[in-house]
């Protein structure tokens, strides 16, 4: 919080002092700016890759052999193709613009790699190990929809449709419960560990005391890896194909996150305090549509 408002602080003052600096004949923006930052457009065009990806706190550049993530905050780090290297130092936010380190580049550079195959790769067959954790079960029915439907219930109706189409696909899945039985949290997460999963993928839906509420959110823990991320990214991009309104990637330290030492996301599928997403997360040939963009997601995310 203390962090954000700083940023904001130097942000507001940058911002004045470039509207002070331009004369009305400039017409573009410079790319280099003081204190040797460059934004990370320009960072992107000096490595050769495209931003593909960037919110509030990261920025992800890719090509068809790299993905280098970097997180647009002061004690940032940047990782390449999901290794971390270093620190990110220094970050100012300019009207919407992020600058960065132009020695960045420089760290960068060494660590990509060059893409051997084309630019549009074959789509490989979808190898990997998938945990799916029905989120709640037993004497913990999770949220109680307006319909009167448990969330337990069509986690586990969902997980059941995602792990059929997965092996379908030849992807081994493990669900972390068989049937109507509450495994503690700490116990689904170490599945994922003794397994070595890929990803671990708990399926919830929501609840709020507002009904209007609606709509899918993708969690990873607030320190997630960049597996992680990208593995929700890929899952709620898959989702909003399926009409429901889509909430992005949010961060919260679940529990079933936090203590994972896999890859792992948490999908809110949509609330059930909410009579649209309630009647279509029950609804068998919904939950199959669903299903497919989940699964569709998971396998863009092992590809
Ligand atoms: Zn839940």
């Amino acid at each position: 919080m203390k962090t954000r408002t700083k940023i904001t602080i130097v942000a507001a003052i940058l911002a004045l002092a470039a509207v002070g600096c331009q004369g009305p004949q400039t017409t573009t923006p410079a790319v280099v700016t003081r204190d040797h930052t460059i934004s990370v457009e320009e960072l992107a065009r000096q490595l050769g890759l495209r931003i593909d990806d960037r919110d509030e706190t990261f920025v992800v550049l890719r090509d068809a052999a790299n993905t280098v993530l970097i997180f647009t905050h002061s004690d940032g780090r940047f990782f390449v193709n999901g290794t971390p290297i270093g620190t990110v130092g220094t970050v100012r936010k300019v009207s919407g613009t992020v600058y960065v380190s132009e020695s960045l580049a420089a760290q960068i550079k060494p660590h990509l790699g060059t893409s051997v195959t084309p630019a549009r790769p074959q789509p490989r067959p979808a190898r990997g190990i998938v945990v799916i954790d029905p989120g709640h079960g037993g004497h913990d029915p999770g949220a109680i929809a307006v319909t009167g439907i448990h969330e337990k219930i069509v986690n586990y109706d969902v997980a059941q449709k995602v792990a059929a189409i997965l092996r379908r696909r030849g992807i081994e899945v493990v669900l972390t419960r068989q049937g109507d039985v509450f495994p503690e949290l700490e116990a689904r997460a170490e599945i994922a560990a003794r397994r070595n999963a890929d990803l671990f993928v708990s399926l919830h839906a929501d609840s709020a005391p507002n009904p209007s509420a609606q709509g899918f959110t993708v969690y990873v823990a607030k320190t997630a890896s960049a597996d992680s991320q990208r593995a929700a990214r890929d899952i709620a991009r898959a989702m909003a194909t399926t009409g429901l309104e889509s909430r992005g990637v949010r961060q919260e330290n679940y529990r079933v996150l936090v203590t994972n030492r896999r890859p792992a996301v948490l999908v809110e599928m949509g609330y059930l305090s909410n009579r649209q997403d309630a009647l279509r997360l029950q609804d068998s040939a919904f939950q199959d549509k669903l299903a497919a963009a989940i699964a569709a997601g998971i396998i863009d995310y092992l590809q």
